[in-house]
């Protein structure tokens, strides 16, 4: 099978989009991902999928913690500048939450200690048991078929 009939097959499942953030040796890390599911209440158990490739595994394997910060409509440029497609002088703004780096003013941001990982072909499943969350109003930043979007009124309207 063609690897653009499975990338677009896949692109068609409308997400939001979040950062993935750690620290590691006091240096904060962040890395796009919009591979994120729930998956257990109890006890508490979320999931992120990341490239092998990505440095970000590194990361999270030797710190043994991560965050997920879900992103707002105005958060775009997040979204950009952690998936490396632009350098952008209003890089993130850091706060410290159960011990961990967070992006400010995320939707929400979820703390959490690996749990279980599972290498997957060219991806690692990492299973995070959830520390602390904080959650703020706010319209999220939507992907589908590539692109950025937002949901206004009930209604995903594609932006760029
Ligand atoms: P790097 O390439 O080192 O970091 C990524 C970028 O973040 C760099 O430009 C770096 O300068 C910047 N950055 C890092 N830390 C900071 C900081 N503290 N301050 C300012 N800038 C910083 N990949 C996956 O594996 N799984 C996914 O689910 C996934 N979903 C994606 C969803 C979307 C919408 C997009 C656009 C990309 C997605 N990617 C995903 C791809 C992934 O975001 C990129 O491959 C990313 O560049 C990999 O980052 P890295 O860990 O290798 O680190």
């Amino acid at each position: 099978m063609d690897d653009r009939l499975f990338r677009t097959a896949m692109s068609k499942f409308a997400t939001g989009v979040t950062v993935i953030t750690t620290e590691l040796a006091g240096e904060v890390h962040g890395m796009t991902a919009n591979a994120f599911m729930s998956v257990s209440l109890d006890p508490k158990l979320i999931l992120i999928s990341i490239g092998n490739q990505a440095k970000m595994k590194g990361h999270i394997d030797q710190t043994g913690v991560f965050a997920v910060n879900v992103l707002s409509h105005e958060q775009e440029h997040l979204s950009k500048q952690f998936a490396g497609q632009i350098k952008d002088d209003r890089a993130a703004t850091f706060s410290t939450f159960a011990g961990l780096p967070v992006i400010s003013d995320a939707l929400a941001s979820v703390a959490c200690d690996v749990y279980d990982t599972t290498v997957q072909g060219d991806h690692t499943l990492y299973i995070g048991k959830v520390r602390d969350i904080i959650v703020t109003d706010g319209d999220p930043l939507m992907f589908y078929s590539g692109k950025y979007g937002m949901i206004s009124y009930g209604e995903s309207v594609p932006r760029s």
